[in-house]
């Protein structure tokens, strides 16, 4: 299976390992990183190695790796210890600019390690 890359993109060069990152999980289909500006205790970036522009064109050619974002973070949240009942977690696909989808290259935010509030900003 081709797997499309954009030499352009940031986080296409963080799977490359051009750019350094602190990755805590990789998968033959997603790597998973410290988001840069952290906005709660635990903060991960669960991405694909493909370059798909947002989550939609993600699960529209490679659903199976779509899926995958999801497995990457439970077993994220397990290693973290956010996931135990007295935990929880919060999972995000901002998904266009009106989102405040910033990096165009599909990413799933796990964030967790205090308590959160909703509805969103
Ligand atoms: P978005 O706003 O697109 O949903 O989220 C993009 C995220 O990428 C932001 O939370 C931002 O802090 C993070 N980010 C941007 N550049 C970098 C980087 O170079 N390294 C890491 N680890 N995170 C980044
Ligand atoms: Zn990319």
């Amino acid at each position: 299976m081709t797997s499309p890359q954009d030499p352009t993109c940031l986080f296409c060069k963080i799977v490359a390992g051009d750019i350094p990152a602190t990755i805590v999980h990789e998968s033959e289909t997603t790597v998973s990183f410290r988001d840069l500006n952290p906005q709660a205790p635990t903060h991960i970036l669960v991405i694909p190695r493909s370059h798909y522009p947002n989550a939609a064109a993600l699960a529209a050619a490679e659903p199976a790796t779509a899926a995958h974002l999801f497995d990457a973070a439970r077993e994220i949240a397990q290693q973290e210890g956010i996931d135990g009942a007295d935990g929880g977690y919060r999972m995000v696909l901002n998904t266009g600019a009106a989102a405040h989808q910033t990096v165009f290259h599909a990413h799933l935010h796990v964030l967790g390690g205090r308590p959160m509030t909703w509805p969103p900003g």
